[in-house]
């Protein structure tokens, strides 16, 4: 596969892309304002402790204050207001909304990931073969155990199964010191304060595919030279490098990305069959719906379901990664009576997202025959991230309808009476509407009626005139 990483710099953002086989499969969003991202730990004060909504607010020295969950305070140890705990930024600060926090630090490395307040083992799902998993596991955890005193938890990516065991005994002693480091830290500064910062997200592109690109390209001279060290300290390997130096046209526009991002803005995907996908996300859960085109090749309607099916299933796979959804996601494929049918698509559903570099579970159909999965949330979505509530609508998705608005303004008319002269402000887009009002109500005489853009669309005033 020709897998190739594009980096897109701003002045305030960093823009990555990832495509393989000149398909984008991943982008992802990085602002400068590195205080920003998930991954950094702090030394935190509890401000408040709010049983009700099951979570405590932290200062962790920022404008808002963070919020964490209470749903894992047992790695936090006893939470008491003013004084501190250490905190590990899960989500950023997005909007209004502070960072989410969490006490269960993750540290990852090229190999392993370390859970320092937990004892745990754990290994990746990507790696299949049950024997192959429980004997790695039991490999790894023999090699480190006398590395391992304090009985650190830790994950065990899938790129352990092809490194040296020197290379693991390196990536676990490495972590251990950073972690005792951010400990000491802790002890000497003040609450609260910044004590570890998750280094930029294009470390973690390139430990998530081991360094593996064909070929990579950035207008940031000075990110590729990062990069090339990174590479060629970590995995060892020669990568092509390609700086994009001043030409006509940029580095966005060369590779099409606004094309990329409308794509992901777009909750509708089309099908080659005719069909289409809906996606929404809600604040609890992302939904998609698979419809079915109107041209049918093939014979039966189950026949016709299955196919679409199975199309929208490879869709809904890239678009997992493409989109960086999380959480729970309920997909309504177009429904299939023959309970082999629905197993197949599991099991092609399965492979297709081994390309997916976060975990994602599939669960089985429900009994209204939704397809359940969910994928591990490291951050908001792209949606999330590239977007602000409409300010028209905020974010109801709707406006009143002109109807409505008429039978307000009409109230609101008779309410006033007597009256000599009104004076109606509204937005120039119901001005038109206003007016057939007045003139069917026989008011134009006394009714003046002022189209003004500043006017929200849903509202209007109505003054008198004296
Ligand atoms: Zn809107």
């Amino acid at each position: 596969m020709n897998r190739e990483l594009v980096i897109i710099s701003s002045k305030d953002l960093y823009l990555y892309v990832i495509f393989e086989d000149g398909e984008a499969v991943e982008l992802r969003v990085e602002y400068k304002d590195l205080l920003k991202q998930s991954g950094n730990i702090y030394k935190g004060k509890v401000k408040r402790i709010v049983p009700a909504m099951n979570a405590a607010f932290i200062d962790i020295g920022e404008d808002r204050e963070a919020f964490l969950p209470l749903k894992d305070i047992n790695h936090c140890g006893e939470l008491k207001i003013n004084e501190s705990v250490i905190v590990q930024v899960k989500r950023s600060a997005v909007g209004n909304k502070g960072a989410k926090l969490s006490c269960k630090v993750t540290l990852p490395g090229k190999y392993l990931v370390l859970i320092p307040n937990n004892s745990y083992v754990s290994i990746s799902s990507k790696i299949e073969d049950k024997e192959q998993r429980e004997n790695l596991k039991e490999h790894i955890k023999w090699l480190l155990e006398p590395f391992n005193d304090k009985e650190f938890g830790y994950i065990i990516r899938t790129s352990a199964s092809e490194a040296s065991d020197e290379a693991i005994i390196e990536d676990f002693i490495s972590l251990k010191q950073l972690w005792e480091n951010i400990l000491k830290t802790s002890k000497k500064k003040k609450t609260p304060s910044l004590l570890y910062e998750e280094s930029s997200k294009i470390y973690s592109i390139l430990r998530d595919y081991a360094g593996k690109f064909s070929k990579i390209v950035s207008d940031d001279i000075k990110k590729l030279k990062e990069v090339k060290e990174y590479i060629k300290k970590n995995f060892k390997q020669e990568i092509k490098l390609e700086p994009y130096r001043k030409r006509k046209i940029s580095l966005y526009t060369y590779y099409e990305i606004d094309k990329i991002i409308n794509k992901i803005l777009n909750p509708y995907v089309w099908l080659k069959n005719g069909g289409y996908l809906v996606i929404e996300e809600t604040e609890a859960l992302v939904s998609i719906d698979v419809n079915s085109g109107s041209h049918c090749k093939h014979k039966s309607l189950e026949e016709t379901a299955y196919h679409t099916n199975i199309e929208a299933m490879k869709e809904i796979a890239k678009h997992l990664r493409l989109r960086d959804l999380g959480g729970i996601i309920i997909i309504d494929f177009i429904d299939m009576k023959d309970e082999e049918k629905k197993k197949a698509l599991i099991e092609q559903f399965q492979n297709e997202i081994k390309k997916d570099k976060r975990p994602v579970k599939i669960k089985s159909f429900t009994s209204l025959g939704l397809l359940e999965l969910t994928r591990k949330k490291i951050e908001d979505s792209l949606i999330k991230q590239l977007t602000d509530v409409c300010f028209t609508c905020t974010g109801n998705g709707f406006i009143k309808s002109k109807y409505l608005l008429m039978f307000e303004i009409e109230k609101k008319i008779s309410e006033m009476k007597p009256f000599v002269k009104l004076t109606i402000r509204i937005n120039p887009a119901h001005y038109k509407a206003v007016k057939k009002l007045i003139s069917e109500l026989k008011l134009e005489d006394s009714i003046d009626i002022i189209s003004d853009s500043s006017q929200h669309i849903n509202k209007f005033s109505v003054e008198r005139e004296i």
